[in-house]
C-alpha cells in the first residue's frame, strides 16, 4: 500500500504525460502487485489424509475448497522424511545434509547443545523481510531453541509459538505438569510442556493448541491488513497431527464411526487444522486479501502409520525413503495466476519454494546463496516439468547405514535396510510394488552414481539425535557411503 501511495504522489508531482513518470509508474505497478505469501505446514500429515487427496473418513472441507479453487500437486516432495531436517531444508532452500542438519534437534537441544541451523544459511524469511515483507511465524520452530537461533533473529518480525519439536495440546493438562517440573527443580523440562511465547514473552495459553495457532494466524493477517503491513509472509506451522494424539471431544464426536481409536483421534486433529484454515481464509476474504495471497499447504513429511495416518497409495510413511516418507499432500491457491481445479503431476520440491517466493516477492537472492531448488512459478502455471532430467533426493541415516530414495523423471532408485538397490517406474508404479532393477541394470548404475556424486556435497552432522548416537556414528565409520553406493552385479 505504501508503494501505491508513493505512485500517486509521484504522478501528482510529475503528471502523467512525461515518459519519466510512465517508467516510474510501470516499475511501481509490479511492486504493488507483489502477493502476500502464506505457508501452512502440517506435521506428519499422511498423503491420503485430506479430502482433496481422496480421504474417505477424514473431512477437510476448507482445504478441499482451496484445492477446488487452486492446484493440487500430486508429486510434492520434502527434502527429508522427518521433521527438523525437512524444515531446515524449507527455510534454507538447501538439502539439510549440505550444512550438517541431517538430524533433528533433540529434546532439550537448547540446554544440551545450544545449537541451531547454521547462521550462515540465510532463511527465506530473512530474504523476504529484506525485500520489504512483513513476516510472521505461528507454531512450531524446531530450528534452534537458544536466542541466537530464535525466529526473530532469522527474518521474522513476529513469533507466536514454541521452539521445540512438538507440544502437548491442552493447556489445562500441560501447564500443571510444567509447574510440577519447575517446582521439582528439573534442569531439563520436557519441551512439549513449556509455555508458548509471543516475541520472547511467555504467554499463558488457554485454548487447544491447534485452535490457538489458528487464532494467532488470524490475528497476524488482521493486524497486517489494519496497519497496512503489506505485503506479508506468514509461516503457519501447525504441530498437528504430530503426537501426542490429543483431540477435542467435539472433534472426536465428528468421527465416531472410525473404530480405531488412534485413527479417530488423528482424524479429529486434522479436522481441527482444517477448521483453522477455514478461519484464516475467512479473515483474508474479509480483508479483501484472498485474491492477492498465495497459500501453499503441505506436510513436513509423511504420516506415521502407527499413529493412525494413511499414506495410500504410497508405500511406508514418516522416516522412510519410500514415497510415503517424503511425498506429501500439497496444494497451491492463488486465484490471480493459478487455474482453479488444476492438478500438477510433475515433481515439486519444497526446496523450490525459496527461489519461487523470491521471484514473486521480487526479492534479490544474494549471489553467494546456494539453493538446491529453482523458481518453478511459470512451469507450475503452464504445466511444464521444472525438473526434467533432475533428481529429487531423500537420504536418511540409520544406525550404521543409510536409506536412500532418488527420483529422476519417471524413475526412482531405492535403497533401504541395506538391501540391494531397487528400481521403480514411479510414474506408473506409485506404490513401489515392482522392482525393475534386474531388467534395467545400466539405469540403476547411472542413477546410483548420480546420487553418490550428490552425497559428496554433504558435511558431517553438527548434532545427533539422540546425542549418544554420535558414538555409534563414529564407531561404524558413518556415513559409510562406500557401502551405500555399491551396486551389485
Ligand atoms: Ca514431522
Amino acid at each position: 500500500m505504501k508503494y501505491f501511495s508513493l505512485t500517486i504522489l509521484i504522478l501528482l508531482i510529475f503528471g502523467c504525460s512525461n515518459t519519466k513518470s510512465t517508467e516510474l509508474k510501470s516499475s511501481t505497478k509490479t511492486t504493488a502487485a507483489r502477493p502476500n505469501i502464506i505457508v501452512i505446514l502440517c506435521d506428519d500429515l499422511g498423503y491420503a489424509d485430506v479430502g482433496f487427496n481422496g480421504s474417505k473418513d477424514i473431512i477437510t472441507p476448507h482445504l478441499d475448497q482451496l484445492a477446488t479453487n487452486g492446484m493440487v500437486c500430486s508429486a510434492g516432495y520434502v527434502p527429508h522424511p522427518f521433521c527438523g531436517p525437512s524444515r531446515a531444508g524449507l527455510m534454507t532452500g538447501r538439502y539439510p545434509h549440505t550444512f550438517g542438519s541431517q538430524f533433528n534437534l533433540m529434546m532439550n537441544s537448547g540446554e544440551l547443545i545450544g545449537e541451531g541451523i547454521p547462521l550462515g544459511e540465510k532463511f527465506m524469511s530473512k530474504n523476504l523481510q529484506e525485500a520489504g515483507y512483513h513476516t510472521g511465524i505461528v507454531g512450531k520452530w524446531h530450528l534452534g531453541a537458544v536466542p541466537d537461533y530464535h525466529p526473530l533473529k532469522r527474518g521474522f518480525d513476529d513469533f507466536y509459538g514454541f521452539l521445540g519439536g512438538g507440544h502437548k495440546y491442552f493447556p489445562h493438562q500441560y501447564q500443571p505438569l510444567y509447574q510440577a517440573q519447575v517446582e521439582a527443580g528439573s534442569k531439563l523440562i520436557n519441551d512439549y510442556l513449556k509455555p508458548l511465547e509471543h516475541n520472547h514473552r511467555e504467554v499463558k495459553e488457554t485454548e487447544y493448541i491447534t485452535d490457538a495457532l489458528s487464532r494467532e494466524a488470524v490475528r497476524f493477517v488482521n493486524d497486517a491488513a489494519k496497519n497496512k503491513k503489506d505485503p506479508f509472509f506468514l509461516y503457519l506451522a501447525y504441530n498437528a497431527p504430530h503426537s501426542p494424539l490429543e483431540a477435542k471431544e467435539e472433534d472426536l464426536a465428528k468421527f465416531k464411526d472410525i473404530k480405531n481409536k488412534k485413527r479417530r483421534t488423528y482424524a479429529a486433529m486434522v479436522y481441527a487444522v482444517d477448521r483453522g484454515v477455514g478461519r484464516l481464509v475467512k479473515a483474508l476474504k474479509a480483508n479483501n486479501n484472498l485474491e492477492n495471497t498465495l497459500i501453499v499447504f503441505f506436510s513436513d513429511n509423511g504420516g506415521k502409520i502407527a499413529l493412525g495416518a494413511n499414506n495410500f497409495p504410497l508405500k511406508e510413511g514418516k522416516g522412510s525413503t519410500n514415497e510415503g516418507g517424503f511425498r506429501v499432500p500439497m496444494l497451491f491457491h492463488y486465484p490471480k495466476d493459478i487455474p482453479a481445479g488444476s492438478q500438477y503431476n510433475h515433481p515439486v520440491s519444497a526446496l523450490d519454494f525459496y527461489p519461487t517466493f523470491a521471484h514473486l516477492a521480487e526479492a534479490v537472492i544474494p549471489k553467494e546463496k546456494q539453493l538446491d531448488g529453482k523458481n518453478i512459478w511459470q512451469d507450475l502455471i503452464s504445466g511444464n516439468n521444472s525438473h526434467q532430467g533432475e533428481m529429487i533426493y531423500a537420504l536418511r541415516h540409520r544406525e550404521g547405514y543409510s536409506d536412500v530414495g532418488a527420483r529422476k523423471d519417471d524413475w526412482k532408485v531405492l535403497k533401504t535396510k541395506q538391501k540391494p538397490w531397487r528400481l521403480y517406474h514411479i510414474k506408473d508404479d506409485i506404490g513401489e510394488q515392482h522392482d525393475l532393477s534386474k531388467q534395467h541394470p545400466e539405469r540403476v548404475r547411472q542413477m546410483v552414481s548420480e546420487v553418490a556424486a550428490w552425497s559428496k556435497t554433504h558435511t558431517e552432522p553438527r548434532w545427533f539425535d539422540p546425542v549418544e548416537l554420535e558414538n555409534d556414528w563414529k564407531e561404524k565409520n558413518m556415513a559409510e557411503f562406500g557401502n551405500t553406493f555399491q551396486v551389485e552385479d
